[in-house]
């Protein structure tokens, strides 16, 4: 090829991603009212449009967007919500330190092609006072619901609003907060609502870690330390079939109690249904779920084991 055909390539590919972003943020359609983003999808509905629903606290990195990758493949228009939703932090520091990188982040929606950003604030959200609780059972107290009191109130307070609000027909949520999914679906049937729930596999680093949005505040030596918790899954799956569950969760433990850096809260395995401890191997599908914390950053993940 000539050096001018080189050049004339490269100027329309350039000149072709340019539209193509142009287009995209043209496209991101951003709204701060619940009741402006609740008319703009009321006419999408009318006409005959599905709606998928991927809530999110923002800062957000590659396990969002496989959420809206897969939110893209399974519904004709795609809402994303970023609110770094107050009620569900017990600690206000933790609340005070949540990364929000707005800007970073539509850009990341626009090139994702998500058609619809709902960005409200704690105002637009809640009622001064609001205060009102569903009754979770079992699963609100065990696991994140005991390290981290009145977590799920919070998380079920906002995503009845979003849900209410939005009306998806399909929302997504990452396995990544397992015990999340088993929470909303329990709501979602409690309270009848009209969504599907589909939870998306964990977007992991290649060398193991679970992508989160906290993981921005670990140091490189916290980085490598927080390691461990995947390890300590990944050994959990890999004996499976030749151990047996007690032997599986104490030699978890005991490895995450001498990983240097690592002050564990929870190395459990659970039946996948109930999140009730798994007495044996014969139930239909088996969790293991780890939660500690690598310096001052509190880290989650879990694995199927069956
Ligand atoms: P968050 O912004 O942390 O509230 O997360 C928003 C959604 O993204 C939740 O459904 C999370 O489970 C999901 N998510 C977070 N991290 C990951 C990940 N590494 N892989 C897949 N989904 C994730």
């Amino acid at each position: 090829m000539l050096s001018g055909d080189i050049i004339k390539t490269v100027v329309s590919s350039e000149l072709i991603a340019n539209c193509r972003r142009l287009i995209a943020i043209i496209n991101l359609k951003i709204f701060t009212s619940k009741s402006a983003l609740s008319e703009f999808l009321n006419e999408l509905r009318e006409q005959k449009k599905s709606i998928g629903f991927v809530p999110t606290m923002g800062a957000l990195h590659e396990g969002h967007l496989s959420l809206i990758d897969i939110a893209r493949r399974q519904s004709d228009v795609v809402v994303c919500s970023i609110f770094v939703n107050p009620t569900q932090f017990n600690d206000p520091a933790d609340l005070e330190k949540y990364p929000r990188p707005v800007d970073a982040d539509i850009e990341k929606l626009t090139g994702a092609n998500v058609d619809v950003l709902f960005l409200p604030s704690v105002n637009e959200m809640y009622e001064p006072g609001e205060s009102w609780h569903l009754d979770l059972g079992y699963l609100e107290n065990v696991l994140e619901g005991k390290f981290r009191p009145g977590h799920y109130q919070g998380v079920t307070q906002v995503v009845k609003k979003f849900f209410d609000i939005v009306e998806p027909d399909v929302s997504f949520f990452g396995q990544k907060d397992f015990q999340q999914v088993l929470i909303l679906r329990s709501m979602v049937k409690m309270l009848n609502m009209p969504v599907k729930l589909v939870m998306c596999p964990i977007k992991r680093e290649d060398d193991g870690l679970a992508l989160s949005s906290r993981n921005i505040h670990l140091s490189s030596t916290e980085r490598h330390n927080a390691l461990a918790l995947s390890a300590s899954l990944n050994n959990a799956k890999a004996h499976f079939h030749e151990k047996g569950l007690d032997d599986l969760k104490s030699e978890a433990i005991a490895f995450l109690s001498a990983s240097e850096g690592v002050e564990l809260d929870y190395f459990e395995i659970y039946d996948a249904e109930t999140l009730q401890p798994a007495s044996s191997k014969d139930v239909d599908s088996i969790v293991a779920l780890v939660a500690a914390k690598v310096g001052e950053t509190r880290l989650i993940d879990n694995i199927l084991l069956k």
